[in-house]
């Protein structure tokens, strides 16, 4: 990779509206890249749509079948599969919930594929890392796992990919997904403990039969901040790069792990988890990065944001430019404003010193990294030149772009506009 690398960046302005991840934050981090400028060092492109074809590479049929076929309006002729695949509570449904899932997956996945073809160095899909999806299941919000789908295409190319996980929930999704190979390893970084969702991760789930080691847990406690964090993350990263050497990675940059969410319970500051990315970036591997959970959505949109200008080599300022959703960003209207909470940070040097021992002990055992026999590769699974509905594999030109920028007050409603107005959505067409 050369010293600024090449970043393709993708965003569907339609993207899950009326979703409980509240996929609005991610106009508003797109929002923000704009009027930092940021869309014009990288390749802009509204993605490709997954097909169920696509979705099944993992997912049960019955499963996506159902996906496409349930509506608010019909949920109750379908009583045994809600109960069935986990849809209901904490997985409503809602109107748009296949194309939501079409979006975001078919983001991950076209970002696979130029990964593979080499079209970029770094690939980013802030609308996805749903990590919770299992194979015939939702789960904490999560529909189709996007990464496994991503991943299974990664291989295709690559003999070793390396899962990173900084949600604050365990990426328990991926982690099953792949837990009896050992051409993914698979590492989380989460809360753990308490029946904190989803009350997996502990540090002796290491993988099976051939993915035994190859699966890596870093319980963390309440509390964390962006010192401790470190102090785990960078030698655990550094133990997998020595012992599995991987030949590309994904990293899940759920924003939850930030202190004040409104369901998370870290410490981390903005800088604290872009450290994260950049620590990662700078491996120099050809890299997918997603979003996942995160809800505050004003900090998820500053954390993206940031993390969008460190995988561009980009110093932004601390002042938010001015922009249609401004107030979103008071008082402060800064990008680093303290965001430390006062939750006590129950992460002992001895604890946190027990964990980096036992990672490493584990990674030991991976006395050399495996050589997979690349024969007889399968063809992409999204063929490119076949997805020419608006084109995906056209970059946006700068030009393009800049006639998309609607003037900064074009969709704002002075002291109205809140977050209960999120339905007013001429912005999504920026
Ligand atoms: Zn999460």
């Amino acid at each position: 990779m050369t010293n600024t690398p090449n970043v393709a960046y993708f965003y569907d302005p339609d993207v899950g509206q009326g979703h409980p991840m509240k996929p609005y934050r991610i106009a508003l981090t797109h929002g923000l890249v704009l009027h930092y400028g940021l869309y014009k060092k990288m390749n802009v492109y509204r993605p490709y749509r997954a097909s169920s074809h696509d979705m099944c590479r993992f997912h049960s049929e019955d499963y996506i079948d159902f996906l496409m076929r349930v509506t608010p309006g019909n949920h109750t002729q379908f009583t045994k599969q809600l109960s069935l695949f986990n849809v209901g509570d904490d997985c409503p449904v809602f109107d748009g919930l296949y194309d939501f899932c079409s979006m975001y997956t078919g983001a991950s996945l076209e970002s696979a594929v130029k990964l593979n073809n080499n079209h970029c160095d770094i690939a980013v899909n802030w609308s996805g890392g749903l990590h919770h999806a299992k194979k015939t299941e939702a789960s904490g919000f999560c529909y189709v796992n996007d990464i496994v789908i991503a991943i299974l295409e990664l291989l295709k190319y690559h003999p070793r990919v390396l899962y990173l996980d900084i949600d604050i929930h365990h990426g328990d999704g991926v982690q099953e997904a792949f837990y009896l190979t050992d051409r993914v390893m698979t590492a989380s970084f989460h809360k753990y403990g308490n029946y904190f969702f989803p009350g997996t991760g502990d540090m002796y789930e290491i993988g099976a039969e051939s993915g035994r080691f190859y699966s890596i847990n870093v319980p963390l406690r309440e509390g964390i901040d962006d010192q401790n964090y470190m102090y785990v993350f960078k030698p655990v990263v550094q133990s997998i790069m020595d012992y599995f050497r991987p030949t590309c990675l994904v990293l899940q940059c759920g924003a939850d792990s930030l202190g004040s969410d409104r369901l998370g319970c870290f410490n981390l500051s903005i800088k604290g988890h872009g450290e994260c990315v950049r620590l990662v970036k700078n491996y120099g591997l050809p890299m997918l990065v997603l979003g996942g959970g995160g809800y505050t959505k004003r900090n998820v949109a500053r954390c993206w944001t940031y993390e969008t200008s460190v995988l561009l080599d980009e110093e932004i300022s601390n002042e938010i430019p001015y922009n249609e959703y401004l107030e979103y960003f008071a008082p402060d209207f800064t990008l680093f404003p303290k965001i430390s909470t006062k939750q006590d940070n129950l992460n002992t040097k001895q604890y946190l010193d027990s964990i980096r021992q036992t990672v490493n002990d584990n990674l030991k055992n991976l006395a050399h990294a495996p050589s997979v026999q690349m024969q007889d590769v399968p063809p992409d699974l999204l063929s490119l030149d076949n997805t020419n509905e608006g084109d995906p594999d056209v970059t946006n030109t700068e030009e393009d772009m800049d006639k998309r920028v609607e003037p900064a007050n074009e969709y704002f409603d002075g002291d109205k506009d809140n977050d209960n107005d999120k339905e007013n959505d001429g912005f999504l067409d920026v």
